[in-house]
């Protein structure tokens, strides 16, 4: 299969678009066609892992990654993905548990698929740097997809004093190849350093600087399997076919069931969740696309107000891009998460909370005519000073967050300058001390 960019030109090889991250000109890459399958072909009883590379096969097709597919996918797909009916009230709804791996959100799926390939497509002798920003999931997932590799290398950067204390445990616990940089500024300075990074075109080609968000093809791909492993669990035994809810951000997961939908996997309507980032909506709505600062939230991971894969949705066909998206603000995340948990027990995060709020948005009749799946992003732990007061009740990390707080931490200062950032790079990694 080949890849093209959203802004045109020459097509690459997936390898090509992985290494690359984004295209160059400013776009994006794209599958030039999607491969379509009658989902009477996808083998039943295959664990999550053989799903996926039965899917991902066709994007893989001639590539020098193909051999390294069953691999990558049993890497990224070893940790279970529950359907489960958080209200039995109310079956239709069903939360799609994504959970359960490392860091204990669905980012775990695409930065480990992508770290795999990257450390399969490096030169041992000159490995990759990984720059990530983060002031949430993405910076977490990556660093344990990271540790222990040889081909690449990733330097966390996380603005001081401006993540909660699990989150800056999160990102910091990791050992070599990862370095996290504890920079002396907000969020939005980070993301700018990153970005002068990669505009210094030697630095560039030195360090072989890439990104681990989601402009990557192949962090956006794997998050089709388990949307479609659920989607055709559902499928197969009622008959009927459910739509998603996917609460968004910049679109990478969203895009996802997009791509899963048109590929011929029993999808039907998905509706894009946000919170109050009104730059979906309002597209939706109007037609008109406007991006705007982002304003915060309490589902912080979504606080996006030019989501980077706008860009790839605009390029579907009108059929294939059809989504409603429904926009939930924090009083409404609030009382949702408060409304559930008296009547059901159930605990959302405040991402997962968005989708939960709008099928209860949905008319009675549409709730009624077919199963839901709400994509259920974030383990409600890492948000627990938001949600625990709502409850009322503490929340219990899953063994997995449990292992994660029991690693040692350790970071480096750094300030949000050029010369710095090259310095530490350029150093192997200089010794760091204790949070
Ligand atoms: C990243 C993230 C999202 C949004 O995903 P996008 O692909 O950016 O739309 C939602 N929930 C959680 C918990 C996340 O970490």
């Amino acid at each position: 299969m080949k890849f093209v960019s959203t802004r045109g030109g020459q097509s690459a090889a997936l390898s090509e678009a992985i290494c690359r991250g984004g295209a160059p000109g400013g776009g994006l890459y794209i599958p030039e066609k999607l491969p379509r399958l009658d989902p009477h072909d996808y083998a039943t009883d295959l664990p999550l892992a053989g799903l996926a590379a039965q899917l991902l096969e066709p994007f893989f097709a001639q590539d020098s990654l193909a051999p390294d597919l069953p691999a990558l996918c049993s890497e990224a797909f070893d940790f279970p993905v529950p359907l489960v009916i958080p209200d039995p009230a109310r079956p239709a709804l069903r939360a799609l548990e994504l959970f359960h791996g490392p860091t204990g959100a669905f980012k775990d799926f695409g930065t480990r698929f992508l770290m795999g390939a990257l450390d399969r497509l490096a030169d041992r002798d000159h490995p990759f740097t990984v720059l990530v920003a983060t002031s949430g999931d993405t910076g977490g997932a990556a660093a344990q997809a990271a540790e222990g590799r040889k081909g690449v290398r990733l330097a966390v950067l996380y603005p001081r004093g401006r993540v909660s204390a699990f989150q800056e445990h999160q990102l910091t616990c990791w050992a070599d190849p990862v370095r996290a940089f504890r920079v002396d500024g907000d969020f939005d300075a980070c993301q700018a350093l990153v970005k002068t990074a990669f505009n210094d075109e030697a630095l560039t080609r030195q360090h072989r600087l890439t990104s681990a968000n989601s402009i990557n093809i192949v962090r956006l791909l794997p998050q089709m399997v388990y949307l479609a492993e659920a989607a055709l669990k559902v499928w197969r035994t009622s008959g009927t076919i459910p739509g998603l809810i996917i609460p968004s951000g910049n679109l990478g997961h969203a895009l996802a069931a997009l791509y899963a939908r048109t590929m011929g996997l029993p999808i039907g309507p998905v509706i894009v969740a946000t919170n109050s980032n009104a730059t979906l909506h309002e597209w939706n709505r109007t037609g008109i696309y406007r991006p705007r600062p982002s304003v915060a939230t309490i589902a912080n991971a979504m606080d996006i107000g030019a989501p980077s894969n706008f860009e790839r949705l605009d390029h579907l066909e009108a059929d294939e891009r059809a989504i409603s998206v429904e926009r939930v603000d924090d009083a409404a995340i609030r009382s949702r998460i408060r409304e559930d948990f008296a009547r059901t027990g159930y605990v959302w995060c405040p991402h997962s909370a968005i989708a939960a709020e709008a099928w209860h948005r949905l008319p009675e009749a549409a709730r009624e005519q077919r199963v839901w799946i709400a994509a259920a992003t974030a383990h409600p732990y890492k948000f627990a000073d938001i949600v625990e007061p709502l409850t009322g009740s503490k929340i219990a990390p899953s063994p997995a967050l449990q292992a994660v707080l029991a690693r040692p931490v350790r970071a480096q200062a750094l300030t949000p300058d050029l010369p710095a950032l090259a310095g530490v790079l350029g150093s192997r990694f200089s010794p760091s001390s204790p949070v």
